[in-house]
Formats: C-alpha cells, structure tokens, sequence
C-alpha cells in the first residue's frame, strides 16, 4: 500500500522566534482594541523583503561572501525608516521583526515614515576599514532599486555608523548620476547630517527616564540608574542624566561593568574611556559582569545595548523600579509580562528610543529643504515631539490600563489603521 505523506506547509521564510514574538505583540493589542481581523492579517507580514548576496574582495585577496536584507514592513504612512545593522545574528526573522517595531515607532511619534529595517550577517569587528566600505558599498548597490528619499530611509543601527551612512550615500549619489543626501539619516553633519543626530537617541532616553520618574513617583532628587552599553545611546544617556541631577551608580560596555553605589564620575569615565578603551578598571568602581549589572538595586535600569537582556531566566533578579528601554527588544515577552505584575514601570523601546528616529526625521526635512537648524532647534523639537509621545502613552495607560507597551502600541496601530482604512485597498 502506497502511504502518502502529508504536504508539510512551511511558514513564512521571516517566522523566527524573534520575529513571531513581535508577531504575538501585535496579535495581543488587535485583540484587545478589535482591530479589524483583515487589517490585522495584512499588519502581520512585511510588505516587501529582500535577501541579497554581497561578494566583497578581502584585504588578502579572496572574495568572502556574505548576506545582506532590507525590509519593508509597512509603508502606508510615507517612505520605509529604519536602521541598518551589521551583526552575525542578523537574519530574514530578525530584520523583519525589527521592520515591524520601526512601523509602531514611527507611527506613535506622528512621523510621516513607514517601518524598515536591513542589515548584514557579518562580523564587523573582523572587518578592516577597507572591507567595511566596500562591503556597505557592495550592499547599497544590490538594494538600490528599493531605497531612496521617497522610497526608504536607511540610518545606522547596531555596529554602523556615520561613515557607513556617507558610503551609502556616496554610493547611491554615484549611481543615479547626482548628489542625494537625503537617501540615508545619521550622515556627518559637513555632508548633510543633522546637529543634534548623533545624541538623539541618548537624549530622548534620558528624556523618558525623567518622565518615567515623575509618572512613577520617585521623589528622591537624585535617583539611582544602571546602564547598560556605554555606546551611541546608554554613553550619551549616562552623561545627560548624570549632567542633570541623577547618580549613575553602574555601566558597562561589551567587556563587562562597573559599580559603584555612591555614584560615578561620567566626564572622568569618558575621558577614561578614550583614553582605555573600556570602562573596566574605572577609579573607586567594582568590576561586575554585564549579567550581574542588570540585577543591580537602582530606581531606574537603562537596558542600552543588545536585545532579549531580560529574560525568563533573570527577571526574578531584576531589582530595578524602573526600565526605560535603550535598545531594540532588551526585555522578552515573558519578563515584560512578569515584572509588569510586579509593578515594575517598562517605559518601552518604541517610545525610549524614538529620539533617534525623531531626529533622522528633521535630518531628512533639512536635507530635502536644502535648509538647516540650530542644534537648540533640533533639541527642541526633539523635547517637543517626545513630549507629546509621553504623554499621549501615559493618558492611554490611565484611560485602558494596559501596560505602557501596549498603550504605545495601541496608538501606534490605530495610527495606522484608521491610515489604510483611508487609502483603502488597491485595486
Ligand atoms: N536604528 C534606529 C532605530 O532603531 C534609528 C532609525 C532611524 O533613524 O531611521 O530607531
């Protein structure tokens, strides 16, 4: 007898763990607010996504082969934003998923940009200089057709940066015959960049700490916070909230941390740090892991550095009252549920780290506007449009109590909803 074996219906290529957590994100709010299960259906997948092949000539000579993506989660609300990273856990699920937290992002700052994000599976710290541009090169030329001011927006991510953007940049200006500085976010300000860009993020983190603080009712005048990275967001974080008041009392960078309870001198650190590279060895400071760092008491902990830090496997040891979300994802479904009960405030990613993306905004207006701003300016607006954010997720915690992720999420989706319903569907 002939036994025929049932057809195995595969997934979706982007449906990894990371990217069906982001997935489930979504499913819980549309349930909760009764989104339309069409709309919703439509909301679950990326719009488009691309997997190119980027062959780069090595410094010895070989030709070493790597993967590179660019995804557009949603587009409805203006041209795809998002971040390009280059990291050896880069794949199709995690730039998809990270696709999806730009569309929230955007839509809940009220910023015309849809949701993208890209990236490369490599190791760039491995890489020369040499090998990073003519792998950024190689990369922007296989995804030209899909990027573009009006199309989508790169801007730098994890282990990218100025120089990256500026290659892109170059790249694309060189293929289309003319000079488009507005096709990336986060260049150097003498090519177009915005003042104001490179502390953005850091900036609007301390931001919502402060906020948080109020909202949360802590009335000590200098409350106690951990970092965690000392890069581009939890550096710049750090030295805001040391410069206004709060006492850093631990950081860390990829190397491991530094504690210590009476507070740390952050300009003295940084200008250890250029000078040694690490924070590690820090006058006055205990040497802790980065493990233990997060399990630190303080009123605020200020996850700046890698997802998924805060996991079912420490979240009991989380002391902290506050979590202000530095990074992309640093606190897992399960822990957000866990010390949301315990009444632990989780300001999240969306809203905590939206100052980037907020400011690549006005960095993308000056540029087309051939017209440029004060960093006052920039600073400004920046408070402004956090502002509003804050305070539209807290009335919305108040009015449904949801938890602050999924307030900010509620926003962000019937944002877009009541958007695409307006469109309507083509053809
Ligand atoms: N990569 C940053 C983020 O995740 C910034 C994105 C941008 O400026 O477009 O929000």
């Amino acid at each position: 007898m002939v036994t025929v074996k049932p057809v195995e219906i595969p997934g979706m290529e982007c449906e990894t763990p990371h990217f069906l957590d982001a997935q489930r994100q979504l499913d819980e709010i549309a349930l909760e607010m009764g989104l339309d299960p069409e709309l919703h259906e439509r909301l679950r997948y990326p719009k488009r996504a691309l997997i190119v092949t980027v062959p780069v000539r090595m410094d010895n000579g070989t030709v070493r082969t790597f993967t590179g993506y660019r995804v557009q989660h949603d587009v409805s609300l203006g041209p795809g934003k998002g971040g390009i990273r280059f990291h050896p856990e880069v794949n199709l699920g995690e730039v998809s998923a990270l696709a999806m937290l730009m569309t929230w992002k955007c839509a809940l700052m009220g910023l015309p940009y849809g949701g993208a994000k890209g990236g490369i599976r490599c190791e760039p710290w491995n890489l020369s200089i040499g090998e990073q541009e003519r792998l950024t090169r190689r990369y922007t030329s296989e995804i030209i057709n899909i990027i573009g001011p009006d199309k989508d927006i790169p801007a730098p991510d994890m282990y990218t940066n100025e120089q990256t953007m500026a290659w892109i940049m170059d790249t694309y200006s060189i293929n289309v015959g003319h000079t488009v500085p507005s096709v990336v976010t986060g260049k150097p300000v003498s090519i177009g960049g915005s003042l104001g860009r490179q502390e953005a993020t850091g900036r609007g983190v301390a931001f919502c700490v402060h906020r948080a603080c109020l909202e949360f009712g802590i009335t000590d005048k200098s409350p106690s916070v951990v970092v965690q990275g000392f890069g581009n967001v939890g550096g710049v974080a750090a030295r805001q909230l040391f410069d206004s008041g709060y006492k850093v009392v631990a950081v860390s960078d990829v190397h491991g941390g530094i504690y210590n309870p009476d507070g740390i001198d952050i300009p003295r650190l940084q200008a250890y740090i250029s000078e040694m590279g690490r924070v590690e060895g820090f006058s006055n400071c205990k040497n802790v892991s980065n493990a233990e760092l997060l399990t630190l008491p303080c009123d605020v902990l200020v996850p700046a550095a890698l997802g998924n830090q805060i996991h079912e496997r420490n979240m009991t040891d989380i002391k902290a009252k506050i979590i202000v979300e530095g990074a992309n994802g640093p606190v897992g479904p399960e822990a957000d549920h866990y010390l949301h009960e315990k009444g632990i405030l989780i300001v999240p990613d969306i809203l905590a780290n939206a100052g980037g993306v907020t400011v690549s905004y006005f960095e993308w207006v000056q540029g087309l506007m051939h017209l440029f701003w004060s960093e006052d300016e920039v600073n400004k607006r920046l408070e402004e449009i956090m502002g509003r954010a804050c305070d539209q997720v807290f009335a919305m915690v108040k009015k449904t109590g949801l938890r602050p992720r999924m307030a900010a999420l509620r926003l962000a989706v019937s944002r877009l909803a009541e958007a695409k319903r307006l469109r309507g569907l083509y053809p």
